[in-house]
């Protein structure tokens, strides 16, 4: 199979919103009258952000759910997107999972794929989302304000339990159920779309986590020039193997939960009068939210644990590929 039979097969699809799919040099795209283009891209390579043996269903369906993910944060409405691929061999079963996993989560969100590229290479995936919110209304990581609430979405720390568990790092072993449940939020993240746009108007800052969330919140209170005191107890309490007999360090706890990497959850900022209105948005979007701290004038992040005393360890790595 070549090239062009390989795109023709499993990534060329009717367009209905999108002016110009796959097939010309571009593709065209409307955008409505009045609104912004959000456009974001996330690589992904093996070896470095999945392991090369990943069920490539799961992988099709994480490929486009970080991009989405981006979107979410910004509070923008999924639109198109493109998908770049630098492929080892044409292994059909594997594009076909892989197709698969990435068109079924592109459906959910009625975004469309309506181009790229297709290389021969090392085996990596590069999409770039676009998407549309209401000019001045994209949420940034800018707009945060001393008083307002901190918040995130979900449950945080569970994909990194995954990954450590994968790497032979907790002992004894999860049992099965958990392992399973914590893969899932590995490997299979669900991105919060339907809450970013349900925050806008009322979020004063926003992002997603994908790198831990410690490291992930400075960007915003450096941004924001303010800083936060974290409920670090409030977090672990997000994680959904806390919920179960796991006995594990609380070192390890914290690690997952504060600075785990891979959660695509949102944290953001929200003014303390707008408390039931983030909690309406959140129903409205059937996605659990939960208040973890507020921002603060000064600067840095303070971790208090259940006590209200500060931890006495004040500093979780988050991740850094270059660090
Ligand atoms: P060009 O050489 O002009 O860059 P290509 O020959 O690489 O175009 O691609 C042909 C068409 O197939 C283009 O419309 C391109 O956007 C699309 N395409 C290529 N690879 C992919 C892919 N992996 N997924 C979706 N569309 C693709
Ligand atoms: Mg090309």
């Amino acid at each position: 199979m070549g090239e062009f039979d390989l795109i023709a097969r499993y990534f060329t699809r009717p367009v209905r919103r999108a002016a110009l799919g796959v097939g010309d040099d571009c593709a065209l795209l409307q955008v409505t009258p009045g609104m912004q283009l959000a456009v974001s891209s996330d690589m992904l390579v093996a070896g470095r952000h999945f392991f090369e043996d990943v069920d490539p269903v799961h992988l099709g369906h994480k490929s486009l759910a970080v991009n989405l993910s981006d979107l979410a944060a910004c509070g923008a409405r999924p639109l198109a997107f493109t998908l770049a691929l630098s492929l080892p061999k044409v292994d059909e079963p594997w594009l076909a999972g892989f197709a698969k996993g990435l068109l079924a989560l592109a459906d959910e969100h009625e975004i469309e794929l309506v181009g790229g590229d297709t290389t021969h290479g090392p085996l990596n995936i590069c999409i770039t989302v676009f998407g549309e919110v209401p000019a001045g209304q994209a949420l940034l990581r800018s707009g945060a304000k001393a008083g307002d609430d901190i918040w995130v979405s979900g449950t945080l720390g569970d994909a990194r339990l995954a990954l450590d568990a994968l790497l032979g790092k907790i002992t004894p072993a999860l049992p099965a159920d958990l392992f399973n449940a914590a893969r899932m939020r590995l490997e299979c993240p669900a991105p919060r779309v339907a809450l970013g746009l349900a925050l806008r108007g009322i979020a004063s800052s926003a992002l997603d986590v994908s790198d831990g969330l410690l490291g992930d919140l400075t960007h915003i209170l450096e941004q924001s020039q303010v800083g936060a005191q974290i409920d670090a107890d409030a977090v672990l309490q997000t994680m959904a193997a806390r919920k179960t007999s796991l006995a594990l360090p609380d070192d390890q706890w914290y690690q997952c939960a504060l600075a785990g990497g891979d959660d695509y959850e949102l944290a953001f900022t929200a003014p303390a009068h707008l408390r039931s209105q983030v909690e309406a948005a959140a129903q409205s979007a059937s996605t659990p939210v939960t208040r973890i701290g507020s921002v603060t004038a000064e600067p840095g992040i303070r971790l208090l644990d259940a006590q209200g005393q500060a931890l006495s360890r004040q500093s979780w790595a988050s991740f850094d590929h270059f660090a």
